[in-house]
């Protein structure tokens, strides 16, 4: 079963999604819980947060945003 995922760029504040690594501007997103086992030792106050996970279509790095 092949996943999908929607490549595309986003603005944040205004600005346009570049990757830091390689100044891409095409990302795909997930959302990911901040309980999740390992990873804990973020602190106990990202408890049950959610996060936006921004990869970058091309080198993969991630940026994160807390919603
Ligand atoms: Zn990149």
């Amino acid at each position: 079963m092949a996943q999908t995922k929607e490549v595309k760029t986003y603005s944040i504040s205004g600005k346009t999604l570049t990757c830091p690594i390689c100044n891409h501007t095409a990302f795909w997103t997930r959302e990911t819980l901040m309980n999740t086992p390992g990873m804990t030792f973020l602190g106990i106050e990202w408890a049950n947060r959610q996060a936006v996970n921004y990869i970058c279509n091309n080198c993969g790095h991630i940026l994160w945003f807390m919603k």
